[in-house]
Order: C-alpha cells, then structure tokens, then sequence
C-alpha cells in the first residue's frame, strides 16, 4: 500500500454509516470502498447513498453492506492510463484499482469536473506580504520604494541598465517609440505573426507599420524579409519573441547597424528567454515587456521599458508622467501621457521577479511533460526548442496540429480544457491589411497552431485525457 491516503477511503462491509460518514469526511472525496474480511472489495459506498438511505430509513446504525453498491467500477492495477481515463463519466471521478486478487492497491481518480484555464498566475510568493506592505505603506500610487526597486531589479535580471515601468505592455512599446522620435512617414517593420498591440503601438504613434513574414522553424520575425523590406523611410525594428520564442538578434542587429535602424524588442511572451546566452530584451535599443495576468510573470496589468540609454530612458520617464519637466514642477516640455504603474503592483511584480528562474523551471517541466504524453500524436509538432543560439521559454504550451483544429478546440471546450488558436496574421485583418510586405508562412503557420494550458492542474491525468481526445478527432 503506496498511497498513504487509502485508509482512509476502506471500509468493513459490517462497520455501520457513521464509520462510512467519518472516513468519507477525511478523504474528501464522497467515496468508500467496501471490503470483506478478506480485504477484498465487495463494493462501494458514496456520500449520495447515505443520504438517500437515511432520508428513506432515518437509521444511520446499518451496516455498510445493506447500503452500498455491489455494481460498481473498478480497474485493474495494470490497466493502462488511456483505458483508465476512459471509464470516468460524469458521475464517477474516483476509480479503486484491484490487484489480482480483488484486493485494493491503490485508486485513480480524474478531475473531470475541473475548469483547466490556459494560464493561472502563480502568486504562492512574496506577493501578497509586499502588496500588504506597501498599502499600509500609504504609498498606493506611483511612487514608491517598490517601483523603484522593481524597475532595478528587472532591468538587472534582463541585463539592461535602466527600467521604466508603465500601466501595460501596449503603452511600453508606444512609449519607446515616442522616445525614439518615430513619427509620421517612419516605417516601422513588423511581424505578421503577433498580438495586435505591437503593430497598435507603430499607428498610435502615427508612423507606417510595415508587415513582414515569419521564420517556418522559430515563428519568429524572418531577417531576411526585414531586409527586403527596408526602404529609406524605415527607421526601426520591432521583433516579437513569439511565445516565448527568441528572434534571430544576431542577424537582426547586424541589419539594424547596417542601416542605422533602431530596433524595440517586444518581449511580452518572452520573460528570460535567450539568443547565444544573452537574454531577450538586452539587444535592442529599447525593449518592451508586459506583466498582463497570464504572462510569465504578472503585476495584474503592467508593463516595463529597458534601456542601456540614459537619454532614451529620461526622455520615457518625463513622457510617463505628463511630459512634465523632472526639475521643474508642472513645467512642460513636451505632450506626455499618464503611462505610469503604481507601487502596489511593483510591489507584486518584485516578488514575482523573486521567483521568475523557479517559474521558468514549472513551465518548462510542464513542456516536457506535454512532449512525453503527446509524443506519439503525430498530428502534433511542438514549438522547437532545439534551434541553434536559441533558448527558449515555456509561456503556454504551443503546437501545429494537422487536422480539424476547430474541433479538437470544441472538444477540449466540452471536458472543460481551455486552449487557445494562435493570433490571427495580422494581414489577413481589414484594418491592418495595407500595411502588408509579406505573409506566407505566417499565413499556414496562424492556421494550424494552437495553445494548450501551462498551470498546476496540468498533470498526467490531464494529458492522457488531452491525448485521448486529440487520438478521437
Ligand atoms: C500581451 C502582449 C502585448 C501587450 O501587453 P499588454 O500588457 O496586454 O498591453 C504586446 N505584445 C505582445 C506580443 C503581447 O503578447
């Protein structure tokens, strides 16, 4: 006997309901099994059943063995996984498993009725004693010891000398490029394969997006199309670390010097990715983050700018906050925005940047999890994780999938697995269509791809349910 819980879910046939009643209340799950004197099981007790049978009889001293069901399910310690998880229903959730001589050796059970959302943050740190701390600090707007304290300590992590942090990852990348002097007939090169935000950010600041084409192997912003798309009006490069993906930054730099382009990096999915050891977010001029509720680490809504450039990071900070001048109160410069962030999510974001490697590490032992079960689901390719310089980070778990991928969505939606279609190429939308350079693998790639969820109720139970469903489109 392994399982140190199943004591408490084994019952004499001859003990009476409230022996059942006091086992089922430590177990938790609604359920006894019933076994002779032999220890063999004869049958199984739910809480349901002494309910119905003293609402019936009001007598809670009968014996186990009158009450209890003698058709039941059970399954074979042997039985494979994929067997076992196809005897749950609705109903049962918790199965016994028998040896060969019908005695009990374990159970298996399914949490069948269980919402799997595609990402849960994971808030078991420092956050809340630090949110607590700078409430009662009274320092709930944005300035504070926290705010300062994250923007150094993440820029440190990334490898940037200086962070400004903002209310979103959207205004961070509008915010570099307001700081950068990108405007009006700039052309700014962009993936077709991303969150709309990115290419939002290049209108909002009222320059010329331009859309280029994905790599096939990394999803990623493909160099060889930024440098066919290049013209004297383009100033700048925005790559996208796709789903936790790193781009190409050597070639894409290399390019950058080339032709003097300034280059963001959006590394909203990309938190402690790296190329050639260097991590994301440390190339470029200007990277830009966000802390959303489901990114790798979260301060609810946030976002973040780094920067090497003393300049470029006074000129974010003055535009943060009003445009008002840093030395003289109320004195403006220049039209700013109110981009801040307050103190008390800095206060959440440092305590998940105390945690961000061991984050990192769940997610990525998740991946493995997912790439061991689904392994012999052909129809699945896997992010890769092998390309050359490239280390990349689990943010959800992302595939291709070669067959009806609205119905494996639909399925999953029905057995309460969320899961989530890549972004749409942003060519394919009207509004954003114009702006268009190239889009062919982005195109197929979009089609095919999805999200599975990386949270803590991910485990192997789950995923043998997920492969169930993707061997039965
Ligand atoms: C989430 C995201 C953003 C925007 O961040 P918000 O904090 O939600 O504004 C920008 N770019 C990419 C690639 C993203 O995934």
């Amino acid at each position: 006997m392994n399982n140190p819980n199943l004591k408490n879910f084994i019952i004499n046939k001859k003990d009476n309901l409230v022996a059942a009643w006091k086992k089922i209340d430590k177990n938790g799950k609604y359920t006894v099994f019933v076994v002779d004197d032999d220890q063999k099981l004869v049958g199984i007790l739910t809480d349901g059943d002494i309910r119905r049978h003293l609402i019936k009889t009001e007598a809670l001293n009968a014996r186990v063995d009158e009450v209890m069901n003698k058709k039941f399910i059970w399954a074979h310690i042997k039985e494979s996984k994929s067997k076992l998880t196809k005897k749950f229903n609705k109903k049962i959730c918790i199965i016994p498993l028998l040896d060969d001589d019908f005695r009990i050796v374990d159970y298996f059970e399914y949490k069948i009725n269980m919402h799997i959302p595609i990402a849960i943050p994971n808030l078991g740190g420092n956050e809340f004693k630090y949110l607590t701390d700078a409430f009662l600090s009274t320092w709930i707007s944005s300035s504070g010891e926290y705010l300062r304290i994250f923007e150094d300590k993440f820029a440190d992590y990334i490898g940037m000398k200086k962070g400004v942090a903002v209310s979103n990852g959207t205004v961070a990348l509008h915010l570099a490029l307001l700081a950068l002097d990108i405007k009006g007939e700039d052309e700014v090169i962009v993936p077709d394969l991303t969150f709309a935000a990115t290419i939002n950010a290049v209108l909002h600041a009222n320059a010329t997006p331009v859309i280029v084409d994905i790599e096939k192997d990394s999803w990623c912003i493909d160099p060889a199309e930024i440098r066919k798309a290049i013209t004297p009006r383009t100033k700048a490069i925005i790559p996208v670390h796709l789903y936790g993906q790193p781009c190409n930054m050597d070639e894409i730099m290399q390019i950058a010097r080339e032709y003097n382009l300034k280059v963001i990096e959006d590394c909203a999915e990309a938190h402690g990715a790296e190329f050639n050891g260097q991590k994301a977010g440390s190339f470029g001029d200007i990277s830009c983050f966000s802390f959303f509720a489901n990114k790798i680490i979260t301060t609810g809504e946030g976002g973040m700018c780094l920067s090497n450039d003393e300049k470029l990071v006074s000129k974010m900070q003055i535009l943060r906050d009003h445009g008002m001048s840093r030395t003289k109160k109320y004195w403006h410069d220049c039209i700013g925005f109110n981009y801040r962030m307050t103190n008390l999510q800095a206060a959440i974001g440092l305590a998940q940047l105390e945690r961000i490697d061991i984050i990192l590490k769940e997610k990525e032992e998740i991946e493995n999890l997912y790439r061991s079960i689904l392994s012999s689901c052909t129809d699945i390719e896997f992010q890769k994780n092998d390309l050359n310089d490239r280390k990349k980070v689990t943010w959800m778990i992302s595939v291709l999938y070669n067959k009806d991928k609205e119905r494996l969505m639909k399925l999953l939606e029905n057995n309460r697995i969320e899961t989530r279609p890549f972004f749409y190429p942003l060519s394919s939308m009207p509004i954003y269509e114009q702006y268009t350079f190239s889009n062919k693998n982005s195109q197929s790639i979009s089609k095919l791809g999805l999200n599975f969820p990386t949270n803590k109720a991910v485990d192997v139970e789950l995923l043998e349910k997920i492969k169930e469903h993707i061997q039965s489109v």
